[in-house]
């Protein structure tokens, strides 16, 4: 029996001695690992495992990789294999091995038991990383480059955690820097890429990135946490920054840059994206010398709407703005009957603005009813400066456009009558054009408008007629003047039978119910006659006349005075 005990030792230390031998031979660290309660064991090792396993200053780079709850987890479940890397979590520079561990028999008595191999890749990790540093890496300056741009700007945005509008991108560039290279050579063109650079960096913060992404453009991604206002004051940081003359060996130059800025959010998924509305954003710049910021359309419509309130109501105030005259033609005689005012706002610098944006800019914030106000008010002041400019009562009216909301939040017959009263004007001079809108959005209250203004004798026409749903039984009711023909249906008829039908219709319509007929937007000789033969009363249009100016308009009806 002791002897048989005796021999089963030695053999197992014979095996034992083997497995060594075995582990011992591998070009790798190695070690077989079993369960040990919630642990694990190493029942043999090589050198190399030895060696990891050994504490030096501080932990082991097994216990500091956590190495062995993963050989524990590895060893409960049924897995057979599991490759993975882990590192020793040292900073910048940590050791890192590629670690292999494989299931074993699970003999009875052994219960499960894992090889596990650790072979180290330091090295090529790092020749990987430094590799890659170069591939992202600006060689001129040094900054991030295109791709490492990219690379953050994406982070960013794949983050679960991000917010729209929590960060901005920067696009910069210098402005003519083709010409200074060209007058400069190319070398001190590098050096002042150099030397911009240097003060771009100087003039951002450490948590944001700057990256050079191309030739001489420069990109920022920040972080905001108190919205646009941070990166507008960036921008100005890095003007003043930029500000000073650039000195080249001999050279002293001046450089101005143009910026563009983006936020992120505006449902872009891709980073090449956010940089491409940046750079839009510069494009429209340059030139201006300020920092333009990118916007989805919505934003920027709902700015420009507000933009366009805040002048409007300055505009309505300082008396900016002015109407003009649009002849409306007798067609049967070809004499002009009267004018219609339409509202003009030159903006200066912006140009003309037409009143199909701003007249629903008015409608919308109740710059409508001042507006409206100074229309009628102006238009016939107008009337009443022809009438004594000629000597006498001319045989002229003109109209004057009604939105609905000044029909609901004004008393416009009121006022209509004590204007026409100021003006020493009969109310017949007068015609009101609502639209069907009008009409329909409160029909008792368009009824007792128009009947009140019917009273003073001032005429209602109904613009853009065809293009609401006015009921017929309306239309019927209400004591209305004139329907006009929306232009869609007048330059439809060129090429479109339909139209033809619907002005037919419209005409026999108002002859039945007694009511003038004013085609809107004749535009040729051909549809002029054409309405003319139809037996529409009035026409407008390019074809007679585009919009003049009330001295141009007087004149106008001075050469056509039958
Ligand atoms: P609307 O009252 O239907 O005025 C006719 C519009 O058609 C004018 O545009 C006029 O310039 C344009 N037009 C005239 N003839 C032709 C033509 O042959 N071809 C083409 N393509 N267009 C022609 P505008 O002046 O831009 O006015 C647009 C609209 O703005 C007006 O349509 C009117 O609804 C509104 N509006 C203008 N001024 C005022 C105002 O003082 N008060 C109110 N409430 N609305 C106004
Ligand atoms: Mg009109
Ligand atoms: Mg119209």
């Amino acid at each position: 029996m002791v002897r048989r005990a005796v021999r089963t030792a030695d053999r197992e230390a014979e095996i034992n001695r083997a497995r060594q031998d075995f582990l011992d031979a591998l070009p790798v660290a190695a070690a077989v690992v079993c369960l040990d309660g919630d642990g694990t064991r190493v029942q043999v090792a090589n050198d190399g495992y030895g060696a990891l396993s050994r504490a030096g200053h501080g932990p082991s780079f097994i216990e500091a990789s956590g190495l062995p709850a993963r050989i524990a987890a590895f060893l409960r479940a049924q897995t057979a294999e599991s490759v993975f890397e882990v590192d020793d979590g040292q900073g910048v520079a940590p050791r890192v091995f590629s670690v292999r561990m494989t299931r074993m028999r699970a003999w009875p008595a052994l219960g499960a038991r894992a090889l596990v191999t650790l072979l180290e890749r330091t090295a090529e990790v790092e020749t990987e990383k430094s590799l890659r540093a170069e591939m992202v890496r600006d060689s001129l300056t040094g900054l991030a480059n295109r791709t490492a741009f990219n690379e953050a700007v994406e982070a960013v945005l794949d983050d679960p955690a991000f917010q729209p509008g929590s960060h901005a991108v920067l696009v910069l560039d210098i402005t003519r820097f083709s010409r200074v290279n060209e007058c400069v050579g190319a070398l001190a063109g590098d050096e002042l890429l150099l030397t911009f650079a240097r003060r771009l960096c100087s003039a951002v913060r450490a948590h944001d990135l700057l990256a050079r992404t191309g030739g001489n453009e420069f990109a920022l991604l920040m972080r905001l946490d108190r919205g646009l206002e941070e990166a507008l004051s960036a921008a100005e940081r890095i003007r003043a920054a930029l500000g000073a003359p650039f000195r080249l060996s001999e050279l002293e130059i001046r450089v101005d840059c143009a910026m563009g800025c983006a936020l992120l959010g505006g449902g872009e998924t891709l980073a090449a994206e956010v940089l491409r509305n940046a750079q839009f954003a510069l494009k429209r710049a340059k030139g201006s010398g300020r920092v333009r910021i990118y916007e989805p359309k919505q934003a920027r419509a709902a700015r420009r709407r507000f933009s366009i309130e805040t002048a409007l109501r300055r505009a309505i105030e300082a008396g900016e703005l002015r109407l003009a005259f649009q002849p409306i033609i007798a067609l049967g005689t070809g004499a002009v009957a009267g004018f219609e005012a339409l509202s003009r706002w030159d903006r200066g610098e912006e140009g003309e603005i037409s009143p199909g944006e701003f007249i629903p800019v008015a409608e919308e914030s109740g710059l409508i009813v001042p507006l409206g106000r100074w229309a009628l008010e102006t238009a016939l002041a107008t009337l009443a400066g022809w009438d004594r400019a000629a000597g006498r009562v001319l045989p002229l009216t003109v109209n004057v456009n009604l939105s609905p909301i000044q029909v609901v939040q004004d008393d416009v017959a009121a006022f209509a009558a004590s204007a026409l009263a100021r003006h020493g004007l009969a109310g017949e001079r007068l015609t009101l054009e609502l639209t069907e809108s009008a009409i329909i959005r409160d029909p008792p209250m368009a009824m007792k408008v128009i009947e009140t203004l019917k009273a003073f004798g001032v005429r209602v026409a109904v613009d853009d007629f065809g293009t609401g749903y006015t009921s017929l039984a309306y239309l019927q009711r209400l004591p209305i003047d004139v329907l006009k023909i929306d232009r869609s249906f007048v330059s439809g008829m060129v090429d479109d039978e339909d139209s033809v039908a619907i002005v037919r219709a419209i005409l026999s319509l108002s002859a039945a119910l007694g009511m003038e007929t004013t085609a809107e937007g004749i535009d040729t000789p051909k549809l002029a006659s054409a309405l003319k033969a139809l037996g529409c009363s009035h026409g407008q249009g390019f074809h007679f006349a585009a919009p003049l100016s009330a001295a141009d308009a007087l004149d106008y009806w001075l050469a056509r005075r039958a």
